[in-house]
């Protein structure tokens, strides 16, 4: 029930506005100010609750509290206080108050509430805090506060009615005085004048020289729409647009307070705009002239609606009639914006739907209806997309009239001309229903990425596309793709749920390192990419791209553990003349161009796209042509490098290496294609090929009594031959097609390829076979040496640039020690590579290194080439380096 209509509350509230008039009627007279109103205030709500502790804070425009007054007695004696309760009260707790409009209360303060209360005074148990409402708005806040716990429902209700009803009075007071102004303004004291005003059939209203209203009489009411106490003190553009105000102030801006004449000439204005508090627009005729009032410049308008038609096009300013007519049979939200983003007119959908009263919403007023996180954008996409002759269309959260946000789908056309697209803008608002949002969610869904919530490729593309389109000639769009580099280790060791939880993390890294407007995408598994449309300088996109690897190089926790990883960054910018639409799939292959550069680079790096990559990637292309035909053609060849043993210089083994041929007796070196046969896939044929083709040499110069039985065949396999089905099979085929031992042959994987295997069983399935596997590289790729005893490997290639090291600096040769030492703990035997000066070998000798190869004792060679030399060459007969010696079968090799 209405507690305003509980007949027992009525009589309380008349009871004390009587006595109230009764006080202060002679004050009223003469106009209470604010300071005293909020005494008077006080001392009612101390008669009737009992509190003894009381001050009003008033909000000043800014929603900063103002302290207005301070009192605190029981006797009726005030008595101003500095330490008010004011900066103890929780924020949100007044935040409540003003937007709910309604009192609270706690008779539980004693614990959270001290204050330097005058002395004698008991602690305070309780509290209430009434908002003070003029017209719609909160404008200051009335705090009283007990010793005893006296505040209830009932009390507080017939606390808040009394408040509002003394408000009341207050404001008529005001307007009878303004209705003398009136009289004071046109000189005569003199009631036959204010019955004049209150009779006629004309608007009069006087405005001070800032446009405030000081009096509006009754026919004021009638033609705006509005009770006159609502509209005391507010401003004329309420109804009349401040350019028309301006103007007429300007006509008469010779005349002063302090001039010889009383008043001046009344000026004449036609077809004037003007709405009412509903929104309705109409036209009215004005007169206005100017006259002193105690020293202050006095407006007095008198308005009349003017309802013949005939008045000539050029004279309506702007179609605001014709919206009123229309918005008001629409029941959606309209608002109709000039080239400021200034609202002119919102009609009574919009007010009902936000709470806001047409006076709110004024100037940019509106704005604030809207959720804070989409004001900065909405104003930014709105104008982009106008200035570019379309129409804006978005989805954003509005604070509705009860407090919560809902979704409206918000729509924006200009209705400026051509060249000035944004001199006029109608925003059309719709309330987004269950079955919108339903499709709302699915879009968002097709849009967004589940994991990061971040936009998908698709959404990507789409913004991409527009972002390109909607540039202006002098604006830059940058495009950033970022690769994580480590991802995939992350993921084969410490699982699935870490690799997501690693992508969110880095998602929400990239986001927080770039701005509000710019739009960060995951295009699929760790590739992000972000779009810069607000840069300067195309250049900048470089610090945006070192933020974001420094952003991700700092450690991630992930299952507790410190995790590293970095990001690769491509950059393409679009800048200058916009080009045709196919400007999209251009920039996404710069990008991506950029980011294979940066990959290749080395890690944490970021690459801008230039003319040189382009030519490098055509070369790319004409590579994969010409190796697709090679592979074809099988127009390849490996050659040899023999392995020796360090001590006894003796043949152990060799490791096949590719060789593709070209004119002249050139040949490109693998470091050059393998990447790409990987790229393309060619790898897996090929890798058969050179595994078949190594064993079948293999079996040759056992044949011809050329090696023993236990020298080995190394072949290099990368990683997506070991992702190909059957590969297991395959080598085990080879075995059996050469009758070959198993155990001579040795594939060598590198770290990272080992790594990428993890989770599959193939190379468990490769050594079943009784096939070795051997480490190549070691030392380059990221697994640390605690990580070795985890890899199922037999031998260990210690990378050359290690042995390099080695002779240039002779102290690197700790770190040789220690992976000699752990290999040789762990049963893994050790061999050398790329040793080009001898003098390293007696060192790597002591260490326990069995085995080398490199250009020292002999550079890869073609077979016949292979085959002259091991004419010369002791090989092992028996090595240790084989897993098993068949001592018959050696003795027969
Ligand atoms: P890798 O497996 O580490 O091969 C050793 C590389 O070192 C070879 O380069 C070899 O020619 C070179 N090398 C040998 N001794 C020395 C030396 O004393 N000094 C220097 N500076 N270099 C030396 P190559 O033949 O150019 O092969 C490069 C890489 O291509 C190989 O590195 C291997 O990863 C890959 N590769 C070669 N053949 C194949 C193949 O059949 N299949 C696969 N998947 N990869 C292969
Ligand atoms: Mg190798
Ligand atoms: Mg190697």
């Amino acid at each position: 029930m209405d507690r305003r209509a509980d007949p027992k509350v009525r009589q309380a509230v008349d009871n004390i506005q009587g006595r109230f008039l009764e006080r202060v009627a002679v004050r009223l007279e003469n106009g209470l100010t604010e300071q005293e109103l909020a005494e008077e205030l006080i001392i009612e709500a101390f008669a009737l609750t009992d509190a003894s502790y009381g001050f009003v804070l008033r909000l000043s425009s800014d929603q900063q509290f103002q302290l207005d007054a301070v009192v605190s007695d029981k006797e009726g004696r005030l008595t101003p206080v500095q330490d008010s309760l004011s900066n103890r009260l929780p924020d949100e707790l007044m935040q409540d108050v003003i937007a709910t409009h309604k009192p609270a209360f706690s008779n539980d303060a004693a614990n959270n509430m001290t204050v330097n209360l005058p002395d004698g005074h008991p602690p305070i148990h309780s509290f209430a805090v009434c908002p003070l409402v003029e017209r719609t708005k909160v404008k200051a806040i009335l705090l009283i506060a007990n010793f005893k716990r006296p505040f209830d429902i009932h009390l507080m209700g017939r606390l808040q009615s009394t408040m509002n009803a003394l408000i009341r009075i207050h404001i008529n007071s005001i307007i009878n005085r303004g209705m003398h102004q009136v009289v004071d303004a046109v000189g005569q004291i003199n009631q036959q004048v204010v019955n004049l005003l209150k009779a006629s059939f004309d608007s009069v209203i006087t405005l001070n020289d800032q446009h405030k209203i000081l009096s509006f009489n009754p026919a004021s009411e009638q033609l705006f729409n509005i009770r006159t106490f609502d509209v005391l003190g507010s401003s004329m553009t309420l109804f009349i647009r401040k350019e028309t105000l301006d103007e007429i102030q300007a006509r008469h801006a010779g005349f002063n307070a302090n001039s010889e004449s009383q008043y001046t000439q009344p000026y004449r204005f036609e077809y004037v705009p003007a709405h009412n508090a509903d929104g309705r627009t109409f036209l009215v005729k004005l007169a206005a002239f100017f006259s002193h009032d105690k020293g202050q410049r006095v407006c007095t308008l008198v308005l009349r609606e003017q309802r013949d038609t005939a008045q000539p096009q050029t004279a309506l300013p702007d179609d605001l009639l014709q919206y009123n007519a229309l918005t008001s049979l629409i029941p959606v939200s309209i608002l109709k914006l000039n080239q400021n983003w200034q609202c002119e007119f919102a009609n009574e959908a919009w007010c009902e739907l936000t709470g806001r009263s047409i006076e709110q919403n004024l100037d940019k007023g509106w704005i604030e209806a809207l959720h804070v996180d989409d004001q900065p954008n909405l104003l930014v996409n709105m104008g982009r997309a106008l200035l570019h002759g379309r129409r804006y269309c978005e989805i954003l959260k509005l604070k509705s009239s009860s407090g919560e946000f809902v979704d409206v789908g918000v729509k924006a056309t200009s209705l400026g001309d051509e060249n000035n697209p944004q001199s006029s803008t109608l925003v059309v608002i719709t309330e987004i229903t269950d079955q919108q949002q339903a499709a709302q969610q699915l879009k968002q869904l097709a849009n967004h990425d589940t994991l990061t919530g971040l936009p998908n490729r698709t959404r990507f593309l789409e913004h991409l596309e527009s972002s390109l389109e909607e540039r202006g000639p002098n604006e830059i769009v940058a495009l950033l793709f970022i690769d994580l580099d480590g991802f995939k280790a992350v993921n084969d060791t410490l699982g699935h749920d870490a690799g997501d939880e690693l992508l969110q993390q880095v998602a929400r890294r990239i986001k927080h390192t770039v701005r509000e407007n710019d739009t960060v995408a995951r295009l699929g598994g760790d590739e992000f990419s972000v779009t810069l449309t607000t840069l300067e300088k195309g250049k900048h996109a470089g610090i945006v791209a070192k933020a974001i690897t420094n952003g991700i190089k700092e450690p991630f926790i992930l299952k507790a553990e410190e995790v590293y990883v970095s990001a690769s960054i491509g950059i393409a910018v679009s800048q200058g003349p916009v080009s045709d639409n196919s400007s999209t799939n251009a920039l996404i292959k710069q990008a991506d161009i950029a980011l294979y550069q940066a990959k290749l680079s080395g890690r944490s790096r970021f690459i801008f796209f230039t003319a040189e990559l382009d030519q490098a990637q055509r070369d790319r292309s004409v590579l994969i042509t010409s190796l697709r035909k090679a592979v074809d053609r099988q127009d390849f060849e490996l050659y040899y490098q023999p392995q020796l043993l360090i001590r006894e210089q003796q043949l152990l083994g060799f490791e096949a290496l590719l060789r593709w041929p070209q004119s002249l007796g050139e040949h490109i070196s693998p470091a050059d294609f393998i990447d790409v046969l990987e790229d393309t896939g060619l790898i897996g044929e090929l890798g058969e090929w050179a595994i078949g083709q190594a064993c079948s040499q293999h079996r040759i110069w056992l044949d011809r009594g050329l090696i023993g039985p236990a020298a080995t065949m190394s072949v290099n396999v990368s990683a997506r031959q070991l992702g190909m089905p059957n590969f297991a099979d395959s080598v085990a085929a080879v075995l059996q097609n050469q009758s070959m031992r198993p155990d001579s042959l040795i594939l060598e994987i590198t770290e990272s390829a080992l790594v990428q295997t993890f989770e599959t069983n193939i190379i468990n399935d490769i050594r079943s076979l009784g096939v070795q596997i051997s480490l190549d590289d070691f030392g380059t790729g990221y697994s640390s040496l605690a990580y070795l005893s985890q890899l199922p490997v037999d031998h260990l290639k210690i990378d050359r640039s290690f042995i390099a090291d080695i002779v240039r600096y002779p102290h690197a040769v700790t770190v040789v020690k220690s992976i000699i030492a752990l290999a040789n703990t762990l049963g893994i035997r050790v061999i050398a590579e790329g040793v080009e000066d001898g003098s390293v070998l007696p060192l790597l000798e002591k260490e326990g290194c069995e085995g080398y190869q490199g250009y020292f004792y002999s550079q890869p060679l073609p077979s016949q080439l292979m085959t002259v030399k091991l004419q010369h060459m002791e090989t092992v007969r028996l090595s240790h380096y084989a897993n098993f010696i068949d001592l018959d079968d050696s003795l027969a090799g």
